[in-house]
């Protein structure tokens, strides 16, 4: 229970004075120690919160901070080239909850007060379980589709669209591409598709998939592709799946799959609500499969979580402020307001 409110900020049933800043990253100062989010680079705070392996999430440690991270994450960072030395998954006052968005991906709750989301979903995908958040005062989500606009197709409606694709490039002889983020998305599209072959993979797929079989993920060892003469011999007999990271139609992967194979090319991105984007990206298909929540699953997360404040972060940002506030919540976007503290619990 709040038992006061000033004007410099509130008392918490905990007593703790709790601050939270935004210089360039986000910034959380308790009375004992201070702890960056999502660092971009290199942080003096006394911890550093890694949430997953994303390049936008992930950075260089120099020894000066802790890292806090899941054995997941330190693993997938490795993989791209990131070391998380020494990294930590326990620490007093903090914990580190199931984001639902990758393979290790973590949310943090701090001093069972602030929760930051880091990138979040609420819905099970395949091997991905979904998170519904937790209880706090303060949340600052990622709101990277936070427009009334982005709300996704379930997960089993998009596998029998696409299996149903699938079945009639194969009974035409015409070979596919499945593409996707090459972290998540792509173990994901495996995962789902699995039961179609032969599948090959993208070198930079086939890492990670390798990555994901090492940390019990129930994935088909699958073949890499690969490039030139291996390529053409082990795409010569047709039909065929080629898992690849999302580039466009037009990219030096892609192209000579569609104009020496024939392959269609279908996308998964949250962004293929909107209808122009197959076009756009020059593929034949593409579905709204996506690792974030969409729009309702913000508003429900926001719900669950019920704070007394909200900022967000990613994406739609003022938008989705604007409507949690016209849904009573006390609630503004993190990212460009440049003050030392937001929020002080005294
Ligand atoms: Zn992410």
């Amino acid at each position: 229970m709040k038992e006061a409110k000033t004007q410099s900020g509130i008392i918490t049933r905990h007593g703790k004075r709790i601050t939270v800043s935004h210089r360039g990253g986000i910034l959380v100062k308790t009375g004992g120690y201070s702890l960056a989010l999502d660092p971009k680079r290199a942080s003096k705070s006394d911890f550093s919160f890694v949430s997953h392996a994303h390049i936008d999430h992930v950075h260089s440690p120099d020894g000066n901070s802790k890292v806090i991270a899941s054995k997941e994450t330190v693993a997938l960072a490795e993989v791209r080239g990131y070391r998380l030395r020494d990294a930590i998954e326990q620490q007093g006052g903090i914990d580190l909850v199931d984001a639902g968005h990758i393979l290790g991906s973590r949310a943090i709750l701090i001093e069972d007060s602030v929760f930051y989301t880091g990138d979040f979903s609420s819905r099970d995908r395949g091997f991905l379980r979904g998170s519904p958040g937790v209880k706090c005062d303060t949340l600052i989500m990622e709101t990277t589709y936070g427009t009334p606009r982005y709300v996704f197709t379930d997960t089993e409606k998009i596998v029998s669209r696409v299996s149903r694709l699938i079945a009639e490039c194969f009974h035409n002889c015409r070979p596919v591409v499945l593409t996707g983020y090459p972290l998540g998305k792509a173990q994901l599209i495996t995962y789902l598709f699995r039961n179609w072959g032969p599948i090959y993979l993208h070198d930079a797929v086939f890492d990670m998939n390798e990555a994901h079989i090492e940390l019990g993920i129930e994935l088909p060892r699958l073949e890499s592709c690969g490039v030139g003469s291996k390529q053409a011999a082990v795409l010569k007999r047709r039909p065929w799946i080629v898992v690849a990271p999302a580039s466009s139609g037009r990219s030096h992967f892609i192209k000579p799959l569609r104009d020496n194979y024939g392959a269609a090319v279908i996308a998964f991105t949250g962004w293929a609500v909107d209808p122009r984007y197959a076009y756009m990206m020059g593929v034949d298909y593409a579905f709204d499969l996506s690792d974030h929540c969409d729009f309702k699953e913000l508003v429900q997360l926001a719900k669950y979580c019920n704070p007394s404040k909200i900022y967000t972060v990613h994406g739609f940002a003022a938008e989705f402020a604007e409507h949690l506030k016209f849904l009573g919540f006390d609630a503004e976007p993190l990212e460009g307001i440049e003050q030392s503290t937001l929020t002080s619990y005294a």
